[in-house]
């Protein structure tokens, strides 16, 4: 039997207008799709009906499925000749592990391409009004993950990371962003540099917290944001008030919010403190 080929396929970070032409073409031809939990229902809608859909979603400190026997998975499928997409939240190669399944597959003579999609540090920051990057306010950008290894500290060299003119995205750091805020305030990057965090970016149930590094924590925990959440550190998000231009629909459209999410009506979150969105 002539072997399947594995599409390790992008979804991006929630808007389903942000797939790339190829995801979705690859997603109306799939034999198999095998999705991650951050994949939005709105995407899922687009699978076509005679498809089968498996799930392999991650959630913090809960593996719905070990990577193992997610790598084991595609590997069957491909062997039994089906096309499979492994379709992954955001870009497959950004804090994705789209690599160590590519790595898998290759290791053992499979096909696969990769379909890059929109990683939560660009769609987040957009929708939320930040451009990663503004001449005069930062020349540079740092893609920064909060998850702690086997839950121990963070390690990192916060003074390489203070840089006052390169911004900083952290995904999967709320649990951590007192840990990362003590960190680069301690490494000199001044308490008032503005700072942001946005909460299921990109969707209907877009929530955004604007304030500064110092205030972050506090600011995020009033407007009691959950995950999934991406927080953005620098001078660029003093731009947000200005370039604001995404209105989160007031009446969340559940077809964009997976019921994983938390419940959150969309928009802005005015803290007390600091910077008000
Ligand atoms: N491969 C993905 C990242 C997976 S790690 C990508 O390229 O975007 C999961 C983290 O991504 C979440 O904890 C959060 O920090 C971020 N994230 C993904 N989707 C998001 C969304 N819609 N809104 C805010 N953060 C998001």
């Amino acid at each position: 039997m002539a072997q399947g080929c594995v599409y390790l396929v992008g979804a991006g970070p929630g808007d389903p207008d942000l797939l790339t032409v190829k995801a979705l073409r690859l997603i109306r031809e799939a034999e198999v799709v095998v999705f991650d939990r951050l994949v939005s229902p709105a995407i899922l809608d687009l699978i076509p009906a005679g498809c089968t859909r498996i799930y392999a979603g991650k959630a913090l400190r809960r593996h719905d499925m070990p990577q193992d026997d997610i790598n084991r998975l595609l590997l069957k499928l491909a062997q039994s000749g089906r096309t499979v997409v492994r379709l992954k939240g955001g870009d497959p190669f950004v804090f994705g592990r789209g690599s160590e399944e590519a790595e898998h597959l290759a290791r053992h003579g499979i096909r696969f391409e990769v379909v890059p999609g929109i990683t939560a540090a660009a769609g987040c920051s957009t929708y939320a009004g930040i451009p990663l990057t503004h001449r005069g306010l930062a020349n540079g950008v740092r893609f920064l993950t909060g998850h702690r290894q086997n839950d121990g500290k963070l390690d990192y060299d916060w003074r390489r990371l203070a840089d006052p003119d390169c911004t900083l995205v952290v995904y999967m750091g709320l649990t951590t962003l007192p840990e990362i805020v003590a960190g680069l305030l301690d490494a000199g990057l001044p308490p008032d540099t503005p700072a942001a965090a946005v909460q299921n970016g990109t969707t209907s149930g877009q929530r955004r917290v604007l304030s500064t590094l110092a205030v972050l924590p506090d600011a995020v925990a009033q407007a009691c944001l959950a995950a999934p959440a991406t927080l953005v550190i620098g001078k660029v998000v003093a731009l947000a008030e200005t370039l604001s231009w995404f209105v989160p629909d007031p009446a969340p459209n559940p077809a964009y919010d997976s019921p994983a999410r938390p419940s959150a009506s969309g928009g802005d979150v005015r803290p007390p403190l600091g910077q008000s969105a």
